[in-house]
């Protein structure tokens, strides 16, 4: 099975907007099985639309359109594709119910050019669009199929794990199982490093590595008749990446976050946590704090942006900001200890660095960031050094601190001794 994807709308030619339905979509596709050859974004321009599809029709097997299913005259990609297919564009009166039910829903009157989103190529099968009003379809064609999809990224992603994941692995043979195993603390390079061996001689399953923001995920999937086949096979190589990569793996199930595993570790051990950052600004409790249930065990989090408050909400020394700076590991560690122990928390984790574009210096360059944790009655801090803007600093700080305290708790309850300060 071959897929190519066309990102349609002149925005993402111009670079104003970032092609991500692209990214998710190829994703999604590695993680069925479905080979992706070729992409292409193609303005909204009828005569290229229908050129791009047509090469696309000619080499893959799913061709995947997302964007211009609008309402304005500029929208194109259905009337284009229905063309190409030869079906006629027919009212659709359940598509058509729907956006009077979505403007209703929302207290607004839908205008004549609404209802051009319920046409639908003859023969297709309708996806509905629960987060908008442009339905999607997927038109047969030939033993083949063009699936368009919404542009909006929330349209096109929810309809995509509703309707189209379904509908493909109905369509292609056999069954895919994937798993994802997440790594936090270990970048990607020295992911594929690790697993080197393991990429070169791969059939089934497939494994491959995708870098987020401060984690690392790599996605097993296997292809066979029936699931509990496909599940049976992936079973060794996930095994064999838990054996490689141990501690650095948070979860290998798909809907936990590192935040949660980290408050379902807190949970699991009744630990409560406070927070006391500098350079995240209250990042990390807001991450924390998405978690549902955490309130059993978050108990304080405190923004100590200047001194004077990293001294009165954390119990800084003066004299350990006058030696050392407020970007440092002594004030990293007094930070993180002084919230536990002024705030009776279990655990306590500080933040302090440069998160720039300003601030920096050769000594304390702007992405310098120190991380402390202090698990009943030790604690310990790390450095690091991030890339990038303010946001992701600020953003990689968060996922760090967050493995630094699974870390800090897996360490205290194995009874291994904390390393240095500044490691
Ligand atoms: P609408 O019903 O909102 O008009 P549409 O299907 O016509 O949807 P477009 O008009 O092409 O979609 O895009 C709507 C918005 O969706 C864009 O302004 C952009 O914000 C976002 N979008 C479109 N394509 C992409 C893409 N490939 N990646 C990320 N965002 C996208």
């Amino acid at each position: 099975m071959i897929a190519e994807i066309i990102s349609v709308g002149t925005e993402i030619l111009l670079g104003n907007i970032v092609n991500t339905n692209a990214a998710y979509l190829a994703e999604e596709c590695a993680a069925l099985g479905i080979s992706c050859f070729n992409q292409s974004v193609v303005g909204d321009n009828e005569e290229r639309l229908s050129e791009a599809l047509r090469l696309a029709l000619s080499r893959a097997d799913i061709v995947i359109m997302g964007g211009g299913l609008g309402p304005t005259p500029d929208d194109l990609t259905k009337e284009v594709a229905a063309q190409v297919a030869g079906a006629a564009l027919l009212m659709h009166e359940e598509s058509k119910k729907a956006i009077a039910e979505y403007f209703k829903g929302i207290g607004k009157e839908p205008t004549d050019n609404n209802w051009k989103q319920a046409l639908m190529p003859e023969g297709a099968v309708v996806l509905p669009n629960n987060n908008g009003t442009a339905p999607g379809c997927i038109i047969p064609l030939d033993g083949k199929c063009i699936i368009l999809l919404p542009g909006p990224p929330e349209e096109l992603t929810l309809m995509f794990e509703e309707s189209v994941i379904p509908y493909l692995r109905e369509h292609i043979p056999g069954t895919i199982y994937s798993r994802t195993v997440k790594l936090c603390g270990i970048g990607e390079s020295r992911v594929a490093t690790e697993i080197a061996d393991l990429i070169e001689a791969q059939t089934n399953p497939t494994i491959a590595t995708y870098a987020k923001t401060g984690e690392v995920h790599i996605r097993v999937s296997a292809k066979a008749d029936s699931e509990q086949e496909a599940k049976k096979l992936a079973k060794p190589m996930v095994k064999e990446l838990k054996e490689r990569f141990g501690n650095y793996i948070y979860t290998t199930e798909e809907d936990v976050t590192l935040e949660k595993a980290v408050v379902d570790l807190l949970l699991a051990n009744e630990l409560s946590v406070g927070t006391v950052e500098s350079c995240t600004g209250g990042l990390l409790a807001a991450t924390l704090i998405n978690v549902p249930g955490v309130s059993e065990v978050f108990k304080f989090g405190a923004v100590t942006y200047s001194n004077k408050s990293k001294k009165k909400l954390a119990g800084v020394k003066k004299s350990t900001l006058l030696k050392y700076g407020a970007v440092s590991p002594k004030t990293a560690e007094e930070m993180a200890k002084g919230l536990g122990l002024m705030n009776k928390a279990d655990v306590a984790v500080s933040t302090t660095g440069i998160a720039g574009p300003d601030g920096g210096s050769t000594e304390k360059p702007v992405g310098l960031v120190y991380i402390g944790c202090y698990v009943c009655g030790k604690t310990k801090v790390k450095e690091y050094h991030f890339k990038g803007n303010r946001q992701k600093i600020r953003e990689n700080t968060v996922k760090a601190a967050l493995n630094l305290m699974r870390e800090c708790i897996l360490e205290y309850y194995s009874e291994k001794t904390f390393g240095k300060k500044g490691e």
